[in-house]
């Protein structure tokens, strides 16, 4: 449709910061109320916004409304695969999941056989029969399709999907026919996402690293992430900051990752590689206050990851720094012991305003959250 520029920078807003009054709207993008009435006409004649009553907080002033996205407007679906499962919500201008589905693998741990094993197609014809269902639900609403997965993406292909035994997989066969698909690393749109709507909103330069079934993350400067000249960007956990005696699957040694995984706290309790690593771990970083051992290995992981993290912070220079995945459950089980090594590792000028490290804001939420945000920017010109 052929928006007017305002309109355009109206529904920008409502994106943003949806359930916003219409006054602080049009401040926003400096119109007078007038004017604003006018836009707001067009946006719901072309069913992108509606209005509701706000709710009175005083007796001052007129009566406003809130602007919300149209009961009939436009959605996106966002899709995350995991090493383990999948998840696929309807999202609305403005974030807001009108509906969802996911699939039956559940991170059951070390007896998990129905997981990391599942073939490629198998999974993708699953997720493909609840796209199908869910466009079905919204008649012509669906407008595009973002979608994250773990490992290497370039464009709609998955090189190695980690934790799984997928290779070279187009992730296009979930929805053949959509006009906008967009897919990206899982890690790197859970940065996005955090910046977006989660925890780094407002910082100038944010660091996400998120630790699942490998360790990524991104580098997000003033709102834009770098993903690197092929898409490959912030592959932290490949950074040798690791034990060099230990080979990782990406055919390095000394890795980072493999020093903060499940398969790290396996070797330091002398245990064989468990089948989930990260259920592995998660499971050991909740149970470290009970048992000794238990906690002295996680806490060695847990000095690796501020180590790592404090090495990061000198060479990236952000202003905060975002945790997500298992990095999250390490920092609760040892919160003392992690600002001790992130604090050893800083150079000496960085450690009177250190950045915070923060628990992801969107924790689980993040890849879905930063698929729904890349699908609307896919398709937001042509709204
Ligand atoms: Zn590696």
């Amino acid at each position: 449709m052929g928006m007017s520029p305002r309109a355009a920078e109206l529904l920008r807003v409502v994106h943003e910061s949806p359930g916003t009054t219409r006054a602080d709207a049009a401040r926003a993008i400096g119109i007078g109320t007038g004017a604003a009435t006018e836009v707001v006409a067009q946006l719901a004649a072309a069913e992108l916004v509606g209005e509701r009553p706000a709710q009175r907080t005083g007796g001052r002033g007129r009566p406003t409304t809130v602007l919300v996205p149209h009961e009939r407007g436009p959605l996106v679906l966002a899709v995350s695969i995991t090493h383990e499962a999948w998840l696929l919500q309807a999202v609305e201008i403005g974030g807001a999941v009108v509906a969802g589905a996911g699939s039956a693998e559940t991170g059951s741990g070390d007896d998990d056989a129905d997981g990391a094993g599942r073939d490629a197609p198998v999974v993708l014809a699953d997720i493909r029969a609840a796209v199908t269902r869910l466009r079905r639900r919204f008649p012509r609403r669906v407008r595009a399709i973002g979608v994250a997965a773990p490992g290497t993406v370039a464009g709609t292909t998955v090189g190695h999907a980690t934790g799984r035994s997928w290779r070279n997989l187009d992730l296009r066969a979930i929805w053949p026919r959509a006009e906008f698909f967009v897919a990206g690393n899982d890690a790197t749109l859970a940065a996005a996402a955090e910046s977006s709507r989660g925890a780094a909103v407002g910082a100038e330069v944010a660091l996400h690293i998120r630790l699942q079934a490998g360790v990524g993350g991104a580098v997000v400067d003033r709102g834009r992430v770098l993903t690197g000249a092929h898409g490959f960007g912030g592959e932290f956990g490949h950074v040798p900051l690791g034990d060099p005696a230990v080979t990782c699957p990406c055919g390095a040694s000394g890795c980072w990752g493999t020093a903060v995984d499940g398969s790290a706290l396996a070797r330091l309790l002398g245990r064989r590689e468990p089948r989930d690593p990260v259920a592995f771990l998660d499971r050991a970083a909740s149970a470290a206050s009970t048992d000794a051992r238990t906690r002295a290995a996680v806490g060695a992981v847990v000095d690796a990851l501020g180590r790592g993290v404090a090495g990061f912070v000198n060479a990236i220079d952000p202003d905060v720094v975002t945790l997500g995945g298992s990095a999250v459950p390490l920092m609760r089980a040892e919160p003392q012991r992690l600002a001790a090594a992130y604090d050893a590792g800083l150079m000496r000028v960085r450690r009177d305003a250190p950045p915070m490290l923060l628990p992801a804001a969107l924790g689980e939420q993040g890849p879905v959250t930063g698929a729904a945000e890349l699908a609307w920017q896919a398709v937001w010109a042509h709204l």
